[in-house]
């Protein structure tokens, strides 16, 4: 999970999609910050990230040949992973109760986790973070949340006329697409891309698709339909650069 404030730091590492998943309220205060970030439905509110890199792999595409992250060195780590297995979209006090569950849950095989007569490195006590890289990067993902919502609202509302919208609200899970081309200009200026730039992602990221889809053995239908986009993008952005210097001259 990245914010749009991240997009522009790895776009050339990953494919970038985005996904909705449900969360249920803690507390009033963890509404109101629900409120902040996500679209109330119900009992809980679908809230949008966006995803970097293909999820249904096993091993992160940033992992060098000694399992070592690439970008950590570069200083361009997302703040996902230098707070996980703690998660933003939950209240800082309440972390210990993630931090148990993912404990049981993704994170059973973990060997980071420390025992609790194990003081030295405590990132966390008494409902908030005493270490200040976790605190900085928990907060930055938060503001992050807050920033992408109009975005990822107008994301959300293409997707509500789809089937899978309606499966994705009966059950649980997340509900995967990517960023509609009707979007994906104004995603990219309010990440920080220049009008200059967006080739340079468009290209980086048909890239990646096509290198992701060769490799894998199983179908991936967000990415197929992402490359189809990225390829009719790339043409009509290609024409009007072309129109725009015809113009010029
Ligand atoms: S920390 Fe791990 S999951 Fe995160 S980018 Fe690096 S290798 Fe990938």
């Amino acid at each position: 999970m990245i914010t749009i404030d991240e997009i522009k730091k790895c776009y050339d590492v990953f494919p970038v999609t985005i996904g909705f998943r449900k969360y249920f309220s803690m507390n009033p205060e963890h509404r109101d910050f629900l409120e902040t970030i996500g679209e109330n439905s119900g009992d809980c509110y679908i809230v949008g990230d966006f995803i970097a890199g293909n999820w249904r792999r096993k091993r992160c595409a940033a992992l060098d040949s000694r399992n070592l992250c690439k970008l950590h060195k570069q200083g361009r780590k997302p703040l996902q992973c230098r707070i996980v297995p703690f998660c933003a979209v939950y209240p800082e006090d309440k972390q210990d109760v993630i931090f148990v569950e993912q404990k049981q849950g993704k994170f059973k095989k973990c060997k980071g986790y420390k025992t609790a007569e194990e003081k030295k490195y405590t990132v966390w006590e008494n409902g908030r973070f005493t270490d200040s890289t976790h605190r900085d990067a928990f907060c930055e993902y938060q503001k992050g949340l807050q920033r992408q919502k109009r975005v990822t609202q107008g994301i959300l509302e293409e997707l509500k006329g789809q089937p899978s919208y309606q499966e994705f609200l009966r059950g649980e899970g997340i509900i995967e697409t990517y960023i509609p081309l009707s979007l994906l200009f104004d995603v990219l200026e309010a990440g920080g891309f220049s009008f200059d730039e967006y080739h340079l992602f468009i290209n980086a990221q048909g890239r990646l698709c096509s290198k992701e889809l060769a490799s894998q053995k199983t179908e991936n239908p967000v990415l197929a339909d992402y490359l189809k986009a990225l390829n009719q993008i790339a043409e009509s952005y290609t024409k009007f650069v072309k129109d725009q210097r015809q113009a010029v001259k």
